[in-house]
């Protein structure tokens, strides 16, 4: 049974820095995480639920 789903990982552009030299990382906006598949999936639902719900 598989409960260590994990919605982000490291990111495997700046390796989890936050930055490319003096430079923000686009890939993660800084943050140094990034989102995984499975993490990307529920962030759509999500926005797409907060969508419905304001109209
Ligand atoms: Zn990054």
């Amino acid at each position: 049974m598989a409960t260590n789903l994990s919605l982000e990982e490291t990111c495997t552009v700046c390796k989890g820095s936050g930055k490319i030299g003096t430079e923000l990382c686009q890939n993660c906006q800084g943050t140094g995480t990034a989102l995984t598949a499975e993490g990307k999936k529920i962030v759509d639902f999500l926005r797409n639920s907060i969508r419905t719900s304001e109209h």
